[in-house]
């Protein structure tokens, strides 16, 4: 049977630094090869073996000024000193193409992109506790300490805003939370009401028609 078609779906991850978001995304993705990354805008520089245009896009602040003047960015915030933005047409298009897309964004992030696409699907991932959070920040080594206690009261400050997600997922296990990811990808697809109703209506009525 074909798949019935439907709605692009906007799957949203946030969760504070070191809670293991990057790992859980690139797993999800892995596994679902028609599940697409959205590169967010970003004005601070490249981490580690981060690559423009396939982690972020790294701009400058004009540029990402001049991107938020014209409105090319669906949302954007402030994390940490620097500015992040999501570009606004991928996403427009994805949703009326039926494809689905990945968002690694902060709270604030959410809450907008929450508002202006109400089926999106929004994720909360969650540290086990702050002493493992810490570790994980520390041990990524590529922060100073400055950063990782600026990461650390930020962590939870954001933390407060789980309740406001559709779905949280407590990261004990990378490979339980990446298979509880997938759940929830599996079953958002599946909604009858993402579905075009016009194809779902043919659908059903040739069960009736044909021999
Ligand atoms: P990092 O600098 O560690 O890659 O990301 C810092 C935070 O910024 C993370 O919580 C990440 O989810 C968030 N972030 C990344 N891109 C965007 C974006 O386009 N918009 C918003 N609102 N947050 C973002």
């Amino acid at each position: 049977m074909a798949t019935i078609a439907r709605r692009g779906i906007l799957f949203i991850v946030s969760g504070p630094s070191g809670a293991g978001k990057t790992t859980l995304s690139d797993a999800v993705l892995r596994v679902f090869e028609d599940l697409e990354l959205s590169v967010s805008y970003t004005t601070r520089a490249p981490r580690g073996e981060e690559i423009d245009g396939v982690d972020y896009r790294f701009v400058d602040r004009e540029r990402f000024d001049a991107m938020l003047a014209a409105g090319d960015l669906a949302e954007w915030a402030e994390v940490h000193a620097h500015r992040y933005g999501t570009p606004r047409q991928p996403l427009e298009r994805a949703v009326a193409e039926g494809r689905d897309i990945l968002l690694d964004i902060d709270v604030q992030g959410a809450r907008k992109i929450k508002e202006l696409f109400p089926d999106a699907v929004s994720v909360f991932l969650l540290p086990p506790d702050r002493a493992t959070l810490a570790g994980r920040l520390r041990g990524r080594g590529t922060d100073d300490d400055a950063t990782v206690s600026r990461r650390l009261q930020n962590a939870c400050r954001e933390i407060a805003s789980a309740p406001d997600y559709d779905f949280l997922i407590v990261n004990v296990d990378r490979a339980a939370a990446a298979a509880e990811f997938e759940a929830i990808v599996r079953g958002e697809r599946r909604r009858v009401a993402r579905m075009r109703q016009d194809v779902l209506a043919a659908f059903v009525r040739r069960f009736e028609t044909e021999p």
